[in-house]
């Protein structure tokens, strides 16, 4: 009866229940977002050690984040009674992945005190050993290498798995060869990588009969959250270490598996059936998180999609308000218009904490974040660096600092060899010493230097190039917009073509935020200010305890959810992006739509779905048109609104109708500052003419100003 019924099993639904007392034997639970799989998972291992079925270092349970495991291990501390000491497999395939491989590492050529590298120590070992097998790294740049591998770890090969075929993929065929030196190097510096972590325990578990059988004893139940985007080495790991017991039980949700591009295979929930006979599974259809118009609207959305498994789902809550989109003119404006909901939901009496902004693509954040700065709106970036503290954006401000002010040495050891130009520690030794002795900061020391034999030739030719290009840029930073002389200093500088040499989503995503620097320029009156606005951001770390607004993509934001909850920049070209868009065909179109399902499933009351008329893209203004996630919503449970009125909205009624669009806004007040348009998505690029500046009358309050022609920062 429900009186005598332990604390984690009151509140659950039948086949959460069903799921939780279903101990014995592979159980799948198939259920949409909201539906409480989660919750059902945490119970469910409350409940094992509850009735001591099994100690806590008998349980292996995965969780797709850090965080996530902590999670589950505070709140099965407080369904069970009692801090859940020792719960030494509960987390991420890799933090458990690493816990193993500490206690066999000896298997695989390594000793347990392994190091564990992160990337950037991975790239300068590979890019060692592509200079040591005379490749050009220009041409073959590392970080495909080090993408190249980490996918083959992913699927579960080793160098000896790579055939002519999978080799070919990197410096006409030798990507088999150089695997596998890089494994080679890894065991001599006696270090791995993540991908190791997974792989070498893969390995050890395969070819060691009696750590298998150790593991396959000691994990009594095994459990795994997220299981949709689980990649096949974690998919043979599992199958391995569940064979012999069976007792497995994994959630998950096809229409939220967002990680294809890092090697997650939705078809492991396909398949559970079949290497697992007789699995229990378990469908949860009550949602217990949104309002039916949330859930409709989402279920809308993914109903586009083929090839779904198909779930029903539906609530008890009260209806709420329709899920509201609003079309605004362009990126600031979205900013304003979050910042003023959420300081209107704030007065209502909403904590900050339970409202978030999510965003497709990192580089979104850069315009919340000063806005937020600008109206003093606690703020935090989850799962990510704030913007300007990402690492190509330090090193751009780098440059820029050394450009504004020649003494900042700090900036100017950031940048020295960024991108590398062969000036080595023993160089940089030398003139620390000179500028320290001279008591001069390090550019004028260098200046110096270079009229000194101290330096090799070569050394010495790099720094004097540098040295020139830094004065040139100075010079002329007295004439060029500052925006501008950014552009030519990044490109010039070999900055931009560093990122531009691979061919990387990551360092797509980091062009992008180079360009979003850009643009952020724009909005300031001169280089000096601008940089003054960034110390200020950085500056800005609120209080832990003080409740902040989350931003984050959508991508971090999986198995969370809000209050409210912001969906920026739905806009053709950036979600779905560009790239999805680019690469045709439905596959990563649909990826694309279930993001957009995980998106909305993160609200519980309120979503609101912004969509912008203009973006600036690599620079360029560019009219954008709404998603068509934006149209495949129900319109019987959204409210749509614009704010285009006036000047806005005549150019928008004019843009097709006339030849000449800006005929008649374009005579404006003439006052204010203005809009430069380029060509864009409307493609309506004014025939034989450029686009000068047009002076809306009742253009937004904030207007960037752009001058000058736009040089592309993008490798599109
Ligand atoms: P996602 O697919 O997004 O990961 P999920 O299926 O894991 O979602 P949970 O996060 O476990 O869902 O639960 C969603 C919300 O519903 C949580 O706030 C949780 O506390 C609540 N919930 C879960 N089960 C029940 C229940 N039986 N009764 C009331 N609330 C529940
Ligand atoms: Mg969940």
């Amino acid at each position: 009866g429900q009186l005598a019924d332990p604390p984690y099993l009151r509140n659950l639904n039948p086949p959460q229940r069903e799921a939780v007392l279903t101990t014995e034997g592979p159980v799948l639970m198939l259920a949409g977002a909201g539906t409480g799989k989660t919750a059902a998972l945490t119970a469910r291992l409350a409940h094992l050690l509850y009735t001591r079925k099994a100690w806590p270092s008998e349980i292996l349970a995965v969780t797709f984040t850090n965080k996530a495991a902590r999670e589950m291990k505070e709140r099965v501390g407080r369904l069970v009674g009692e801090a859940v000491e020792g719960m030494p497999w509960l987390g991420t395939f890799h933090a458990i992945g690493a816990k193993m491989l500490r206690r066999h590492a000896e298997l695989v050529g390594l000793q347990s005190n392994f190091t564990i590298l992160d990337t950037d120590d991975q790239l300068r070992l590979l890019k060692q050993l592509i200079v040591a097998a005379d490749l050009d790294e220009k041409r073959f740049p590392a970080r495909s290498l080090a993408g190249l591998i980490d996918e083959w770890k992913n699927k579960g090969l080793s160098p000896r798995d790579i055939d002519a075929g999978e080799s070919e993929r990197y410096a006409n065929g030798r990507g088999g060869e150089l695997y596998e030196q890089y494994q080679a190097r890894l065991k001599a510096v006696n270090a791995c990588d993540f991908g190791d972590l997974l792989l070498h325990m893969l390995v050890i578990l395969k070819t060691h009969r009696e750590v298998l059988e150790h593991y396959q004893q000691r994990f009594r139940y095994i459990m795994v959250d997220e299981y949709q985007d689980t990649n096949a080495v974690q998919y043979l790991w599992l199958r391995l270490l569940a064979q012999e017991r069976k007792n497995i039980a994994c959630v998950g949700d096809d229409d939220q598996s967002i990680y294809s591009w890092r090697g997650a295979q939705v078809e492991n929930i396909l398949r559970f059936e079949k290497d697992f006979p007789g699995a229990a599974v378990i469908r949860l259809e009550q949602n217990y998180r949104s309002t039916p118009h949330i859930l409709a609207a989402a279920g809308g959305v993914i109903a586009n999609n083929s090839g779904r498994l198909g779930k029903q789902l539906w609530t008890e809550l009260d209806v709420g308000e329709k899920v509201r989109v609003l079309g605004v003119w362009d990126g600031p404006e979205e900013a304003r218009r979050v910042g003023d909901e959420i300081e209107t939901c704030q007065r209502a009496g909403t904590s900050l904490a339970d409202v978030a902004i999510l965003v497709r693509a990192s580089h979104q954040t850069r315009e919340f974040e000063d806005r937020f700065i600008a109206i003093g709106l606690p703020y935090k970036i989850v799962g990510g660096f704030r913007f300007y503290e990402r690492a190509e954006i330090r090193d751009a401000l780098a440059y820029l600092r050394v450009v504004n002010q020649p003494a900042d040495d700090l900036a100017f050891e950031r940048i020295v060899n960024v991108p590398k130009r062969g000036l080595g520690d023993k160089a940089m030794a030398r003139l620390h010493q000179l500028a320290r002795r001279t008591n001069t900061p390090l550019t004028t020391a260098a200046a110096r230097i270079l009229d000194t034999d101290e330096l090799t030739p070569q050394a010495r030719r790099a720094l004097g190039n540098l040295i020139g290009d830094i004065a040139r840029w100075r010079d002329r930073a007295r004439e060029l917009p500052h925006p501008e002389l950014a552009r030519q200093l990044l490109d010039e500088s070999g900055y931009t073509a560093m990122w531009q040499a691979e061919k990387s989503a990551e360092a797509a995503g980091r062009l992008e935020n180079l360009s979003e620097l850009v643009r952020a320029m724009e909005e300031y009156e001169s280089l000096g200010a601008f940089l003054e606005h960034v110390s200020l951001v950085m500056d800005n770390e609120g209080g832990p305890e003080q409740p902040q607004v989350t931003i984050m993509t959508i991508h971090a934001a999986k198995g969370l959810e809000f209050d409210t909850v912001f969906l920026a920049g739905w806009e053709e070209g950036l979600f779905p992006s560009q790239r999805a868009l680019d690469e045709g065909g439905t596959r990563s179109l649909e990826e694309e739509r279930r993001l957009a399902y995980v998106a909305i499933t993160r609200a519980r009351r309120r979503a609101i779905i912004l969509h912008a008329a203009n973006r600036r893209i690599y620079g360029q203004w560019t009219s954008s048109i709404p998603s068509r996630f934006v149209n495949e919503l129900p319109a019987e449970h959204i409210d749509s609104e614009t704010t285009m009125t006036g000047g806005a909205s005549l150019w928008q009624a004019n843009w097709s109708e006339q030849a000449d669009p800006f005929a008649d806004v374009a005579r404006g007040t003439g006052r204010g500052p203005g809009w430069q348009r380029a060509a864009g998505t409307l493609d309506a690029k004014k025939p034989g003419g450029d686009w000068g500046q047009r002076t809306f009358s009742t253009a937004p309050t904030r207007v960037a100003e752009s001058r000058g022609p736009a040089v592309s920062l993008g490798n599109k």
